[in-house]
């Protein structure tokens, strides 16, 4: 276990060592905006464990154990940060504020499920990438159809939303199109009409343009 003091010493590592360089322990120092003492203790405590590489005078790097801690929490940032921004509509700073409250508290499995209803991004509002995640696989690009695929009868639950217009996005989310959801399409309106579609106790006609948007996988 990982103390978020640690997380947030790590994902700060990782920051300054884009290039793979050492990082002095100064510039940890003002980045954190901590005392060069304190940046001193907690490196040497960091390598003991294990998480960091320390050489007294050309600084430190992430060892492969150190750099995982660091890219699950900057992933978990990135994609809160996007999900803050996007859909709740937070400006950027406040959801980087928001981001770092939460990105220590959050669980695996919220991460995924909003890596999941955004469409898997590769990153950040900021545009700074979000480390990919080994367990995760990648989702096969076929294994889902648009709703607009589907013929009349057929039922599916729906994977993920795929859209840039975010305000798009929240108006289906608003109307109870998120993932995981079981979808039945009831009748598909003649000449680019709606799409009639059954969603557990709702009944929803949905133009084809948001239609498109939605993508399911099938079941019988
Ligand atoms: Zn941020």
């Amino acid at each position: 276990m990982v103390s978020e003091n640690a997380e947030d010493y790590l994902a700060c590592i990782y920051d300054l060592t884009r290039e793979n360089e050492s990082v002095k322990t100064t510039a940890i120092a003002a980045k954190l905006e901590l005392t060069p003492a304190s940046v001193t203790e907690m490196t040497q405590k960091l390598a003991n464990e294990g998480y960091l590489n320390y050489e007294r005078y050309k600084g430190v790097t992430l060892t492969p154990k150190g750099r995982t801690v660091a890219e699950r929490i900057k992933r978990r940032h990135r994609l809160l940060e996007r999900f803050l921004v996007d859909i709740v509509g937070m400006g950027k700073e406040q959801g980087h504020q928001e981001a770092m409250r939460l990105e220590h508290n959050v669980s695996d499995g919220t991460v995924e499920a909003i890596n999941q209803l955004l469409n898997y991004p590769t990153c950040c509002p900021d545009g700074d990438p979000i480390p990919p995640c080994e367990s995760i696989a990648t989702p096969d690009p076929d294994f889902s159809v648009p709703l607009t695929d589907m013929s009349d009868g057929d039922r599916g639950k729906i994977t993920h939303l795929t859209c840039e217009d975010s305000s798009k996005i929240k108006r289906l989310i608003s109307m109870g199109f998120v993932p995981g959801r079981l979808v039945k399409v009831e009748e598909r309106i003649p000449l680019g009409g709606p799409i009639l579609v059954q969603m557990e106790e709702l009944k929803v006609a949905l133009s084809r343009d948001y239609a498109s948007k939605v993508m399911v996988r099938k079941c019988d």
